[in-house]
């Protein structure tokens, strides 16, 4: 099918698709069009108004500081998939990213729509969540900081105002020598994930767990991050047995039911998607303790 008729609108800076926002009727951003795109053709968006962020300026940049990653809200998926600064802090990033799509969407697809496009099993709304990262936005109201645990409301739906553009995010980063995971089970590469598992662990120098935050994407409308299994992983010494022992409560979960899994099997998925993540995330955390 072809899109419905639209009226295309292409600014230049930030304050012009404020201002477009705020004047036009069902209007919609085009970021890579890698969703959206397929969604106009198959008439599941029918804006009269389409508005173009590809010639904006300063909404494409990846920004590290000691603390902070921030990613402009229009960085194409392969920008941060090559970038040498998410390389050396945030690898997690690398690494889930790989899972999304293929090269050439990747080329295209940005991380903001992917964050607004918001489907449940997206990796790049996966790893906000396990980050607790806040995303910016900008509407005729001025600029406010979302939690991104506050940022999906329900399926596929976001807390951003009609009028409002994303346009960073921004990730707390975890000290160096963190281990990380990410591991997912697609029906075929580059599908959505069924089930995706996020793992992120940091240890003392005694290999005892400081720190550990787990999130499960695919299973639920937003990510589900696991906070007991989290603060039941702290004190405990990092070894393999302990990682299927803590993914068991992954079993209890309320999932999804769609054409794809019933919820025993995004259940059973789940539990092994995040014994292998913390698996993987221990393994790595170890290996970095034992480089230093
Ligand atoms: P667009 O498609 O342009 O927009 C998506 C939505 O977000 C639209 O509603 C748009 O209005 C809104 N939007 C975009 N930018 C902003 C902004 N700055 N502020 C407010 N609203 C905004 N994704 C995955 O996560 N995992 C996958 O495995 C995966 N597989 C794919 C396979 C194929 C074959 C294709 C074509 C796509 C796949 N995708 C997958 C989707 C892809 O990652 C998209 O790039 C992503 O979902 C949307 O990003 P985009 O930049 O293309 O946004």
């Amino acid at each position: 099918m072809k899109p419905p008729a639209f009226e295309y609108h292409a600014p230049e800076t930030i304050e012009e698709v404020v201002g477009l926002l705020s004047s036009l009727e069902n209007s919609r951003l085009l970021a890579g069009g890698q969703s959206l795109m397929p969604m106009l053709n198959m008439r599941y968006a029918m804006p009269d108004h389409l508005i173009d962020l590809n010639r904006v300026q300063g909404l494409s940049q990846i920004a590290l500081t000691d603390s902070e990653l921030r990613i402009g809200a229009m960085t194409r998926q392969r920008d941060i998939e090559f970038s040498s600064d998410v390389a050396k802090r945030c690898p997690i990033f690398v690494e889930a990213i790989r899972h999304v799509g293929h090269r050439q969407t990747r080329n295209r697809g940005t991380i903001g729509g992917s964050l607004c496009h918001l489907d449940p099993s997206a990796e790049m709304v996966t790893l906000c969540a396990l980050f607790d990262a806040t995303v910016t936005a900008v509407g005729p109201g001025g600029t406010r900081t979302i939690p991104f645990a506050e940022f999906p409301t329900s399926f596929m739906t976001s807390s951003l105002l009609p009028d409002e553009c994303l346009t960073a995010i921004n990730i707390h980063l975890w000290p160096q020598g963190h281990g990380f995971g990410f591991v997912e089970f697609a029906r075929r590469h580059g599908d959505f994930a069924l089930v995706s598992a996020a793992a992120l662990l940091e240890l003392d120098r005694h290999s005892t767990i400081k720190r550990a935050a787990l999130a499960l994407g695919g299973v639920g409308y937003a990510p589900l991050r696991m906070p007991s299994i989290e603060k039941g992983l702290i004190g405990r010494r990092a070894a393999p047995a302990l990682w299927a022992e803590a993914a068991r409560a992954c079993g209890d979960i309320e999932a999804l039911e769609d054409v794809h899994a019933s919820p025993a099997y995004r259940r059973r998925l789940a539990v092994a998607m995040a014994r292998r993540a913390l698996a993987a995330a221990g393994e790595r955390a170890l290996a970095a303790q034992t480089a230093h």
